[in-house]
């Protein structure tokens, strides 16, 4: 496929998550501007998320530190999301790159995110606490009940806690479990009034989060089209 035709699939598949994203916002009575779409281009070219810029979406995700980093390092400019399992050892360099973690789930990542940002002389990037849905960590995030000391360790530890992200768990209702997920959002800011992201919403169900409160959504496959099975 050369460059003008991909550029013209994914504009188009851009106008149909739009336009999803509007019709949700509009049953939930919410305004589209208050949902950030972020594109998820894990395992796409960086040539595909400049298109997806050039389209204005300036918010991309990617879930693997090897393949984020140079990818952040080549487009500056954006703004990049770190969406993967983090490990202590990587979590410096996710520090040095990224807009915003979405997936901080141990109070051990403090400091490394911290030192990646001064080594990089960035600010240090805000988190959202990743909250378990199903019960089962083993996936990443923390139990409902262990989302306020986690956050309050953040905190203490020099970070900015913006929120709550979660994964809706695999066969289960996803506007039941998103509807727990606002739940413990609402509860976090009781402690952090500022902590106003709920990043919730995949290609498959970001209806359902956006009528569960989600400020941002994170797409990929109805953008980019479907992944490789190692793209999870
Ligand atoms: C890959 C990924 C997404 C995007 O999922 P799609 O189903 O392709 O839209 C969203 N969130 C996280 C955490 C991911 O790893």
């Amino acid at each position: 496929m050369n460059g003008g035709d991909r550029r013209a699939e994914i504009a188009a598949a851009l106008q149909r998550v739009l336009a999803r994203i509007d019709a949700a916002a509009e049953v939930a009575g919410r305004r589209t501007r208050e949902v950030v779409l972020v594109g998820v281009t894990k395992t796409y070219p960086l040539a595909d998320a400049a298109v997806l810029a050039d389209l204005g979406v300036n918010d991309l995700g990617e879930s693997r530190v090897q393949e984020a980093a140079p990818k952040a390092a080549a487009r500056p400019d954006l703004s990049w999301h770190f969406l993967g399992q983090l490990q202590r050892n990587k979590a410096r360099d996710v520090g040095g790159f990224a807009a915003l973690v979405h997936t901080f789930d141990r109070a051990e990542l403090v400091a490394p995110l911290l030192r990646g940002a001064e080594r990089a002389d960035r600010i240090p990037p805000p988190v959202l606490v990743q909250v378990s849905l199903d019960g089962d960590p083993a996936r990443g995030g923390v139990l409902p009940a262990d989302v306020p000391g986690l956050a309050a360790a953040a905190v203490e530890g020099g970070l900015t806690v913006a929120g709550v992200m979660a994964i809706a768990p695999l066969g289960a209702d996803p506007a039941a479990a998103f509807g727990r997920l606002a739940e413990v959002a609402a509860r976090l800011r009781g402690d952090l009034p500022d902590a106003k992201i709920i990043s919730a919403g995949m290609s498959g169900d970001l209806e359902a989060a956006i009528a569960s409160g989600a400020t941002h959504v994170r797409v990929g496959t109805a953008l980019l089209g479907r992944r490789p099975p190692q793209g999870h």
